[in-house]
């Protein structure tokens, strides 16, 4: 079971703007794309990783650990993992 870290409260298209709002665009080939959709799509483990490092900044008590099976949010790693 691998459980994850998440910022409680953002969805997806929020830590989306939140990455493009921070780096802008990238060029893959010859195609240029908005940083937020590029990496999830193409990394999702760094999206999440990049994402929850910018939106968690200022936000420490809304991390939690999410079940990766169920989805479902706990305050800790191992109730997350045991799911
Ligand atoms: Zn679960």
């Amino acid at each position: 079971m691998n459980a994850y870290k998440k910022v409680s409260g953002y969805t997806d298209e929020e830590l989306i703007n939140i990455l493009n709002e921070a780096y802008g665009k990238v060029k893959i080939g010859k195609l240029i794309y908005p940083v937020g959709q590029a990496l999830k799509e193409r990394d999702p483990l760094t999206f999440r990783l990049v994402a929850f490092n910018l939106a968690g900044k200022d936000d420490c008590n809304n991390l939690v650990w999410v079940c990766s099976q169920c989805k479902h949010e706990y305050d800790n790693e191992d109730e997350a993992e045991n799911c």
